[in-house]
């Protein structure tokens, strides 16, 4: 889990800067003040950089992010987006609020989208596919492209879990046309609120930075109010405590990556061989960033004995079993504009593996006791 637990000097320092030296909380402009100092600016080229991609734009959450990306893409009101029926209700809502139609579709073993299910769900009107690499594990990249790429479809990768976690050689992000991410205080690195966007194509980068600014071209020939615009757009800048934060966090995101993993493996070979017990599958070439280990028992019964169990050592899960209801679209009755009659039994596959399913979280300081814990609680859990 994460960035949070390592906020110390370096943020406090990074904030310093903006509070003592730029004292500018806006990214733009005011140049006379902020005596060269320009932390967002500075923090989309670092990330950029880190994950090797081409363009970056920070912007107020993970939320947000997704929001700007499809705007990017100028679709039509009615298009279809597909996503994933295992994520957040973010990945809807930011559809939704696109005047798009969201298709959840089923995942497989890899709690992940099932590319022979997003083959049978593309239409004429589906323009996007919203790939979630859910809980730190890519999605199957190789499949998914070739799809998309026959169909020509856009590919959106909400790695709002899977910041710093590779597919093949290639950061989980800048494998699709977009990629989004959240830096929300459970995500890998943090800053409070806030996300990134990262681009191939330039064309779509300059309209994303536009709309996300109003519309604003923000041309260095004119000042800021004397400006070109390009479209109608809205407000989801991210400020300079945000940016200075995330320079802070960015450059423990290897650590926080390695140090997970490390975890991960230590917990992951200590259950293994308990009866009863196997492992959410990992694509071939998936170099997982960890923010969770994910495992499969009996039934739900039994999930939910494992949650009780390990509440008892003090030890928490993450999303399943106690937050299904928010993660599973199958029972989103809340969200109209997505659930009909018999929604439900369109899902039945993926409601059938996320039942069974126990999420450990894994946080870059675990202690061996801890781990220690887990085991036996899963033990008494499962016999
Ligand atoms: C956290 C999350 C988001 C939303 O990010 P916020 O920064 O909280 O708005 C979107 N998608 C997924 C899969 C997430 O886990």
């Amino acid at each position: 889990m994460p960035g949070y637990e390592l906020i110390n000097k370096e943020e406090y320092l990074e904030c310093r800067d903006v509070l003592k030296k730029s004292k500018t909380f806006f990214r733009m402009g005011f140049n006379p003040f902020r005596k060269g100092i320009f932390k967002v600016d500075t923090f989309e080229k670092k990330f950029s950089k880190h994950l090797n991609s081409k363009y970056a734009l920070g912007v107020t959450s993970g939320t947000a992010a997704l929001r700007v990306a499809i705007a990017s893409l100028n679709l039509k009101p009615g298009d279809e987006i597909i996503t994933s029926a295992f994520t957040f209700v973010a990945t809807v809502e930011a559809i939704i609020e696109s005047r798009c139609k969201p298709i959840c579709i089923n995942i497989d073993e890899s709690l992940n989208i099932d590319p022979k299910e997003l083959e049978k769900k593309i239409t004429k009107k589906t323009k996007a596919v919203i790939v979630v690499h859910m809980l730190g594990v890519p999605a199957k990249m190789d499949d998914i492209l070739k799809i998309c790429k026959n169909k020509k479809i856009k590919v959106i990768e909400d790695t709002a879990w899977g910041c710093g976690g590779k597919y093949g050689n290639k950061f989980l992000g800048t494998i699709g046309d977009i990629g989004t991410f959240s830096f929300d205080h459970a995500k890998a690195i943090t800053t409070g609120e806030g996300g990134m966007i990262v681009f191939k194509s330039k064309k779509t980068f300059l309209n994303a930075k536009a709309w996300h600014d109003h519309g604003h071209e923000n041309n260095p020939k004119f000042p800021r109010w004397e400006d070109t615009r390009k479209s109608s757009g809205f407000n989801f800048r991210m400020t300079e405590m945000q940016g200075a934060v995330g320079l802070a966090q960015l450059k423990k995101l290897n650590y926080i990556v390695k140090k997970q993993k490390m975890n991960h493996d230590l917990i992951w070979n200590k259950i293994k061989s308990i009866p009863g017990i196997s492992r959410r599958k990992y694509p071939t070439g998936s170099k997982i960033s960890a923010d969770a280990l994910i495992i499969f028992v009996k039934n739900n019964d039994i999930a939910k004995k494992c949650r009780l169990e390990l509440l008892k050592q003090g030890i928490s899960t993450k999303i399943l079993p106690e937050a299904y209801s928010w993660h599973f679209a199958g029972l989103w009755s809340h969200i109209k504009e997505l659930y009909k009659k018999n929604f439900k039994n369109s899902l039945k596959e993926s409601e059938k593996i996320l039942k069974k399913s126990v999420s450990i979280p894994i946080f870059v300081k675990m202690k061996k006791s801890q781990i220690n814990a887990i085991k036996k609680s899963l033990i008494k859990a499962v016999s």
